[in-house]
């Protein structure tokens, strides 16, 4: 018989897509079949694992392992990757290591598990926002989850956020509760709107622009203009432009559109990099989006009425917001030593 479960330290999801799934839909304790049925689980069987090597050279001595799985009593089994710190002489393919915890008290040191996913799309995205080609201090990342490590060693010490993912000794699988296991980063019903708007945009740069036309904004000068935009929410501000010619020529800055994305809707990383502002119909459609967008991802316990995969990627994106602000005083610590 099998001994536990643990779960990943990002989401708290399970380390295997072996769910059990109701077509008739009335099972309490079990997923619903016509929920789940065209949603990728396979990420969930994915692992690796953030660890410490006390001989690696260098001021950062952590190490990310490659794909891996997990085995049982907290055991994993990992590939080496490329890690340079990772352990010598450890290069085989499956390599055992131990989560969370040295449950069989043998000086193994531990690591933190997580989906591949939930580390690399999720946790980096969240950690580096504010400077995107800024490398990871691994070493303080791993000081932070060191520090929310405890209870019972299946997952950090966190709020997961609704619906709550459980850590009993094995995954608890709760009708209505589908989205936990649903893909957080590939989401195909994204997808699709946003290739919907950069066809537009391609469309729209061989064609001619909308003539301008009159409108009440005319008269305000701009900086009044700019005045309503900064009052406004993203989706809002598209709306707007795409309602007014006056509106829509008035251009702002990079760095306040990038920042009122980021305090809006910062797991909506896709939007981001797309130039929305190129015409009336783009920012039409890309505040539809915006605005549908969240109302699409919150997860409520009252219907489906949400896209599983955003309301899951939404939640883990507040589970790394934790993490993050633990992070970023650990670096003000660091830089205070240097100085
Ligand atoms: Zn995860």
């Amino acid at each position: 018989m099998g001994g536990w479960e643990i779960y990943c330290a990002i989401c708290g999801g399970p380390f295997s897509s072996q769910v059990e799934m109701d077509p008739e839909g009335t099972e309490e304790d079990s997923y619903r079949y016509d929920v789940l049925k065209d949603c990728d689980l396979g990420w969930l069987d994915n692992l690796c694992a953030l660890g410490f090597n006390l001989e690696a050279g260098g001021v950062d001595k952590s190490f990310i392992t490659g794909n891996g799985y997990y085995w049982d009593y907290g055991g994993i089994e990992v590939s080496g990757g490329t890690d340079p710190n990772f352990p010598l002489g450890r290069d085989a393919d499956q390599i055992p290591m131990v989560a969370y915890h040295d449950f069989a008290e043998i000086g193994e040191p531990h690591v933190f598990p997580f989906h591949p996913i939930c580390y690399h799309d999720i946790l980096l995205r969240c950690l580096k926002q504010d400077k995107p080609g800024k490398k990871i201090r691994g070493d303080v990342l791993f000081n932070v989850l060191e520090g929310l490590n405890g209870g019972r060693y299946v997952r950090l010490q966190l709020s997961y956020g609704e619906p709550e993912p459980r850590a009993e000794q094995v995954w608890c699988q709760q009708k209505g509760h589908e989205v936990l296991v649903v893909n957080p980063v590939i989401i195909p019903q994204i997808d699709a709107d946003l290739d919907f708007i950069k066809k537009s945009l391609n469309q729209n740069a061989n064609s001619s622009q909308i003539p301008p036309r009159e409108d009440i904004f005319d008269k305000l000068p701009h900086e009044l203009r700019h005045e309503i935009f900064k009052l406004l929410p993203a989706g809002s501000i598209l709306a707007l432009k795409s309602a007014s010619w006056a509106m829509h020529i008035t251009t702002l800055s990079r760095d306040f559109w990038r920042d009122r994305l980021r305090s809006e809707v910062p797991w909506v990383w896709e939007i981001h990099d797309i130039n929305v502002f190129q015409s009336q119909e783009s920012e039409d459609r890309a505040s539809k989006l915006l605005l549908d967008i969240q109302k699409k991802s919150a997860y409520t316990s009252e219907s489906d009425d949400y896209i599983l995969g955003f309301a899951n990627r939404r939640r883990i994106w507040g589970v790394c917001e934790q993490i993050r602000a633990r992070y970023v005083e650990g670096l003000a610590c660091i830089s205070d030593l240097d100085s």
